[in-house]
């Protein structure tokens, strides 16, 4: 009797009906602006599930306004978020690297073996430099030419070289093609720079060599550089020379097709791809990017895994911090709806990124997405960018809506 009853228990536990009376598993990789908005999310809309946030880093550093920090204008220390208030909401954060993931079984794997299942998986792991893109750049080499590409010790980095850089030396930012991480960043960054050298070294100029004919809110970029640093920054697009080609390290040499450019500081900015673990677990193609669908950011290549963030790609979305909160916001509904057996919405995105080109000079441009034809399009006439003509008082409102913006979106990320 007692084999029968234990036989009976298992089968009962083992059954559809008890299945679904269990939490659903979700669980997040990569605890950025992505990750961690998503996992809060995800609980907000549905506490009963069991979320599962994997960041192996005990403290976040955001690159949001971290060009301010090389230019001398913002602590670090504003840069830096904890993970303590997301688990304060019962959201468990391993602070391990996954590793590995194993779709058929739905597990992934950790750096210290231990096994996590899913039912639905969030995969945001932001980017990775391409180290192997650019001939004589490298790993190594990213210490004598630093990216600050990912907020932390290569921003201190830059910083450091600024300041011990001579009056007169040239500082060259080379940027790369589309596309990549916050495509208005290399551009922010050549304006507060400039601010640094009016203000410390004076003789000082910018040289940006970029991969590109255009860029993001050039028009108002331009017009910026004119009013506030006539003459500092020059800016060489793709056709006229600018696309570099190889770089020596040593000598601090970025070449061109054109010739080739001694810097003083040379802030090299490789090409980009999604985070390793993308491509790991199979969710990212051959252009080193992960496709989704655009209605619930389920990967193309596999299913029951979703991709957000920067390393996501399928549309007109730039990669920022702002659109990886609002595809956090979006794709946890989603979840929620298949896992509950509904059918997703279409989902009305927002992007708006801030530019800071002086502490009280910010520009933005703005764009509103929605899917189409399988892809993530702006919506015609949603958007729109800062006036070129705007006054003084309007520059200094938008510098500070950028700031505002930044302790919104932390706060709703990590706070
Ligand atoms: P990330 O923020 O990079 O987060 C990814 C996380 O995943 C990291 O914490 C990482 O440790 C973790 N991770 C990676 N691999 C694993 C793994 N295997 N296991 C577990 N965890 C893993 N955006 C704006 O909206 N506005 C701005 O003004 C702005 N300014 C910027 C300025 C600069 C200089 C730069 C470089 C970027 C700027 N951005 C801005 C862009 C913004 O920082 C990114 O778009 C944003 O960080 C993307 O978020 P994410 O979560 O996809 O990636």
């Amino acid at each position: 009797m007692l084999r029968g009853l234990a036989a009976g228990a298992f089968t009962a536990l083992g059954s559809p009906a008890v299945r679904a009376q269990a939490a659903p598993r979700v669980v997040v990789i990569g605890g950025g602006f992505a990750g961690a908005s998503a996992a809060r999310a995800l609980k907000r809309e549905d506490p009963r599930l069991a979320v599962t946030l994997v960041e192996p880093n005990p403290r976040y550093t955001a690159c949001p306004l971290s060009n301010a920090v090389i230019a001398g204008l913002r602590d670090m220390k504003r840069q830096h978020f904890g993970y303590a208030a997301i688990a304060a909401e019962g959201i468990v954060h391993v602070p391990q690297a996954a590793t590995r993931v194993e779709p058929e079984r739905r597990e992934v794997v950790l750096a210290d073996g231990v096994r996590l299942t899913f039912d639905r998986l969030i995969v945001a792991p932001g980017i990775d430099l391409r180290f192997d893109a650019l001939p004589g750049y490298g790993k190594a080499t990213a210490d004598l030419m630093p990216h600050a590409w990912k907020a932390g010790e290569q921003t201190r980095l830059l910083r450091r070289q600024l300041e011990a850089m001579e009056d007169g030396g040239l500082v060259v930012i080379s940027a790369p093609a589309n596309p990549f991480r916050c495509p208005p960043g290399p551009y922010e960054r050549a304006s507060l720079i400039a601010n640094y050298l009016q203000r410390h070294k004076p003789r000082s100029k910018i040289l940006i060599l970029d991969r590109k004919d255009a860029f993001s809110k050039q028009r108002l970029f331009e017009a910026g550089w004119a009013a506030l640093y006539p003459g500092r920054i020059e800016w060489v697009g793709e056709s006229l020379g600018g696309g570099v080609t190889e770089v020596d390290a040593a000598t601090r040499t970025l070449r061109t097709e054109f010739g080739e450019h001694r810097a003083a500081v040379a802030n090299v900015i490789p090409p980009q791809r999604a985070g390793a673990i993308a491509a790991i677990a199979g969710v990212a193609d051959a252009t080193g990017w992960c496709p989704i669908d655009p209605v619930t950011f389920e990967s193309r290549l596999v299913p029951d895994i979703h991709v957000i963030g920067d390393a996501a790609i399928g549309g007109a979305m730039p990669k920022s911090a702002f659109t990886a909160n609002a595809q956090a916001k979006a794709c946890a509904s989603a979840v929620i709806a298949l896992l509950r057996g509904e059918t997703p919405g279409d989902p009305k995105l927002i992007n708006t990124c801030y530019s800071l080109l002086a502490p009280d000079y910010g520009i933005s441009i703005a764009g509103v997405y929605t899917p189409r034809d399988g892809l993530l399009a702006e919506v015609e006439g949603a958007g729109g960018t800062s006036p070129l003509d705007a006054p003084a008082a309007v520059r200094a409102e938008e510098a500070a809506y950028g700031e505002a913006w930044f302790e919104t979106v932390t706060a709703e990320a990590f706070g």
